[in-house]
């Protein structure tokens, strides 16, 4: 057989699929879904969540209404990295939450013949993009944006409104400190919190 056409038959492509958009929009429950399907397939799968994501669980990721599936808390995404030589789909949930050098560690799976399948929110509470998914959307194969629904006027909605006061980037909570806004019912409450 012709060398490069033997190389052709049996390297595996991988890729990288995001799954994104605002809080409650139904990020987790896609990301269980696949990687659920991809254990019927009999496919090695991992999910991890980065160490801040502790709100319901360390050792499953739950999505707000109530699905779970086993995951592995991670410093960082070099921890992935290491843990995931044997694994062929990677599922990464809150994605947000990791440092840049995330992007380069799923591509550097996704060459390795890896499905790698990451979610997270695209936008912060201001509505600005949330690194690293802008860089991770620019890279993936695929791109899913899912929708919540408007808690005010039940339009589909895609930022996510605080309703705690505070002006940190990162505050980790569920209905306790946000919900689900249109672009419309989406409010910056105090000139701080202003781009
Ligand atoms: P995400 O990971 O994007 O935050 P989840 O997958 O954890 O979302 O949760 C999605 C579920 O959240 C929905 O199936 C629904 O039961 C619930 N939910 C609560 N509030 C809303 C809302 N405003 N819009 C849509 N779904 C909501
Ligand atoms: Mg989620």
């Amino acid at each position: 057989m012709n060398e490069n056409l033997q190389i052709r038959t049996f390297k595996k492509t991988g890729h990288i699929e995001v799954i994104c958009g605002s809080m409650f929009s139904g990020k987790t429950e896609e990301l269980i879904r696949r990687i659920r399907r991809a254990e019927i397939a009999k496919q090695r799968v991992k999910v991890f969540k980065p160490k801040i994501d502790n709100r319901y669980s360390e050792f499953e990721i739950v999505s707000h209404n109530e699905q779970s599936y086993p995951s592995e808390v991670v410093n960082d995404a070099d921890e992935i990295l290491e843990k995931s030589f044997d694994v062929e789909v990677i599922g990464i949930d809150e994605a947000q939450f990791f440092e840049n050098n995330l992007v380069g560690i799923c591509q550097q799976m996704a060459d390795s013949g890896k499905r790698v399948i990451v979610a997270g929110l695209d936008q912060d509470y201001k509505s600005l993009p949330f690194e690293p998914m802008p860089q991770l959307l620019a890279v993936a194969e695929y791109i899913s944006k899912t929708l919540a629904v408007c808690v005010v006027c039940g339009a589909p909605a895609n930022r996510t409104q605080r309703i705690t006061d505070s002006g940190e980037k990162i505050l980790v909570g569920a209905k306790n400190h946000y919900e689900a806004r249109c672009r419309l019912h989406h409010v910056i409450n105090s000139e701080s919190e202003k781009q």
